[in-house]
């Protein structure tokens, strides 16, 4: 009862009997019992007509174990901040470490030589979905979430995800040129507004990839 799907999605695993509808309230309820049992929640990485919502443990999900197996190839897109811990707080106790689903915090000597048995946590920031679980997790409040250096955009919609990805993986002209379906108008209207939306450096990037004098006109009058 615990993984959510919306819209039309749901529509249709309820209709071939793979989902049951549950009303506002329940799913609240239910959204809420996620949150107690320390699951990790998230939902699908666009701002507008969310399709679905995760809620998941650490040992049997699916997406946990390949962000923990292929983190490298960004197989879920991670909140915009990290964990800091102070490591002149920590005092080792690994309620962190124990508690991360993807296995980001670890235990290292804190070489000190006056306790040379002294441990404090380390994060690996490739791994790190900043969930924060572990920052709830700990008893001495010696996590707290900074924001990234480096902002995560979160998608409008899903067009919008699409070609996000499409111009961080360096492979939009792919996108367009490969789909047929693409050559309709509407969809590269939308594309298009898509683009118009990005910040400015992925324009730049848009613009590089698709070498459109078109969209470069475009740009550089907005
Ligand atoms: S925020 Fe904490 S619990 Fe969540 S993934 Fe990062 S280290 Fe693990
Ligand atoms: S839970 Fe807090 S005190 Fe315990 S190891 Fe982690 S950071 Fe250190």
């Amino acid at each position: 009862d615990i993984c959510m799907t919306f819209n039309s999605s749901a529509e249709s695993l309820i209709k071939h009997g793979f989902a049951r509808l549950v009303d506002k309230k329940e799913g609240m309820d239910l959204l809420q019992l996620a949150y107690e049992s320390n699951l990790v929640q998230f939902g699908e990485n666009v701002r507008e007509r969310v399709n679905f919502i995760c809620n998941c443990c650490g040992c049997c999900c699916e997406a946990m174990i390949a962000q923990r197996r292929f983190s490298a190839l960004n197989p879920i897109h991670t909140t915009n901040f990290l964990p800091e811990i102070d490591v002149n707080n920590c005092t080792g106790c690994g309620k962190c470490v124990n508690i991360c689903p993807v296995e980001a915090m670890s235990l290292i000597s804190a070489n000190d030589p006056k306790k040379p048995n002294r441990k404090i946590a380390t994060l690996n920031t490739d791994i790190c979905l900043g969930c924060g679980l572990c920052v709830r997790a700990c008893p001495t409040n010696t996590i707290e979430l900074v924001q990234r250096d480096k902002r995560v955009i979160t998608p409008l919609n899903s067009v919008h995800r699409v070609v996000l990805m499409a111009i961080e993986r360096g492979k939009l002209q792919n996108l367009i040129f490969d789909n047929q379906v693409l050559f309709s108008h509407r969809a590269l209207a939308a594309l298009f507004g898509v683009i118009f939306k990005l910040p400015p450096a992925k324009q730049l990037l848009a613009s590089k990839q698709l070498r459109s004098r078109y969209l470069e006109k475009i740009l550089n009058r907005m």
